[in-house]
């Protein structure tokens, strides 16, 4: 074999695969090294198994919601086995897909851990192989804590792994994962506690998010502890303990899942040896084009600590291709305006500035914001609440920030982040006519701008 290559993507998840097969098709000698299945985190232990946990439980709470409209279907217990099972059929076809793919373009699919052993040079199970341009993109993984007992909980890669649904379950971590894992769980029927330092979940969102959210989830009977500082876990006969760092306690869990953010995984990499830049945290340092430190190494996707999303990773892997490869000397993420989404129930949608930040850089800041019970919920037993929250500045009111959360928002952002990156002003958002009747038409209807701040306020009805 031939070791040397124009591209080494060093991970073949959302960023490695994205890269290789953009190299590609600007006609380039490319090879992926990748230990695991192909498809990284995204594929087999992130977005996909999750979307598939998620629809299995909003079609729960549909059932839920079924009986008040006559429509006569009754909850049961959760076949968690065939949920399990369907799922993992389906992230295998996707494996096989990336597989057979990769094959067809001709990349070389390098089985194993690689380490840089200098610039250009990288070793893979003793081989050596070179490249002109190698792009690291190894991804991250979970954070077990260091505390007495930690090994007894599992990690999010633990919770797609569960072949039983546990009964009696504490999630540790209020960030988005947290909260999606937290949310399946009790969806599905098991009785979940949500601890959290923090002293609201999603803390990096608008606090409108995290205020409706936990409303909703106390609601579904999810327990929140709060302002909780896990200092170990127990086991014994009443099952697992969590002992909090001012002497409580919460006992009886038979399954304690950490969600307390990732790190990436650089440490194997031989990085700082060969003088790469990284940080303490191990995130790798890179300029706006992806560039290291060291000509001819780039890193992408989460290692790179910029918005660990996996669109994020693949355009950020593309648009390197294109400028390494098709003269296209600005390709490069604009990493503004990136809209997400939290799969919780219901679930979250934001763009752009909170209204904290909002006010921090803007002159003239103008909230509009409502909440209402969406139709979907006229006959139905359960009342979820829709909030929306627009955040506009400068006499233009151009439109920097938009939050939502409610049915069917994780469907209805993409749109609107669509007018956020053209620089949509309220006006034009007033001037376009509202579909009818639907829960989005409440985003270009909004009158009566908030006359004070609601950073931390309570909630308004819909005017
Ligand atoms: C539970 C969960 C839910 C998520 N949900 C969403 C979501 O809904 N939407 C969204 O956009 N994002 C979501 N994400 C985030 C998303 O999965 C990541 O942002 C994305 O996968 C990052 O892509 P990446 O290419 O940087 O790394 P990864 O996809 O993690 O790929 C890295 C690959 O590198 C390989 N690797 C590691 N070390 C080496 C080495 N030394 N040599 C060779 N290969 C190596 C790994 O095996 C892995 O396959 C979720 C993540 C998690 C954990």
């Amino acid at each position: 074999m031939n070791r040397h290559f124009d591209l080494i993507a060093i991970g073949g998840g959302s960023g490695g695969l994205a890269v290789a097969e953009r190299a590609v098709q600007h006609g380039r000698r490319v090879a992926v090294v990748e230990p695991g299945k192909l498809g990284g985190t995204c594929v087999n232990n992130g977005c996909v198994p999750k979307k598939v946990m998620w629809t299995a439980a909003e079609l729960a709470h549909a059932v839920d919601d079924a009986a008040g409209y006559g429509v006569t279907v009754q909850r049961g217990r959760t076949d968690w086995s065939k949920l399990v099972s369907g799922r993992q059929s389906y992230v295998q076809r996707i494996n096989r897909y990336w597989d057979e793919y990769i094959e067809q373009l001709g990349v070389t699919h390098l089985q194993g851990y690689a380490r840089l052993i200098g610039p250009g040079e990288i070793e893979v199970d003793g081989e050596i192989y070179a490249a002109d341009h190698i792009v690291i993109a190894t991804g991250g993984q979970p954070i077990v804590p260091p505390l007495p007992g930690a090994e007894l909980g599992i990690t999010s890669d633990g919770f797609f792994a569960l072949q039983e649904q546990p009964e009696k379950v504490a999630v540790i971590g209020g960030g988005y994962i947290g909260v999606e894992l937290a949310g399946v769980l009790s969806a599905l029927g098991s009785q979940v506690t949500l601890v959290a330092l923090e002293s609201r979940l999603l803390e990096m969102f608008d606090p409108m998010l995290s205020q409706v959210l936990m409303r909703e989830m106390a609601k579904q009977g999810v327990e929140q502890k709060l302002s909780f500082q896990v200092s170990g876990l127990l086991e014994g006969d009443d099952g697992m303990t969590l002992q909090g760092s001012l002497g409580e306690q919460l006992s009886g869990f038979d399954q304690v899942i950490w969600a307390v953010g990732r790190v990436p995984n650089t440490a194997q990499l031989n990085l700082a040896e060969i003088g790469v830049e990284v940080l303490d945290n191990g995130i790798v340092v890179t300029d706006d084009y992806q560039n290291t430190n060291i000509p001819g190494i780039y890193a992408i996707g989460d290692i790179t600590g910029r918005t660990p999303l996996t669109p994020v990773a693949i355009a950020a892997g593309r648009r390197l291709a294109d400028r390494l490869f098709d003269h296209r000397t600005n390709s490069r993420v604009d990493y503004d305006n990136i809209p997400s989404v939290v799969f919780s129930h219901p679930p979250v949608a934001t763009v752009g500035l909170t209204e904290s930040q909002a006010r921090a850089f803007h002159e003239n800041v103008r909230v509009y914001q409502t909440e209402f019970t969406p139709m979907r919920h006229a006959l139905s037993s359960r009342d979820t609440t829709t909030a929306m929250k627009l955040i506009c500045s400068g006499d233009q009111e151009r439109v920097v920030g938009i939050h939502l959360i409610g049915d069917h928002v994780d469907e209805m952002m993409q749109g609107f982040a669509v007018a956020v990156k053209m620089g949509a002003t309220k006006a034009d958002l007033d001037n376009t006519i509202p579909i009818h009747p639907v829960s989005a038409e409440e985003l270009v209807t909004m009158k009566v701008p908030q006359a004070e701040s609601v950073v931390d306020g309570p909630i308004r009805q819909a005017v």
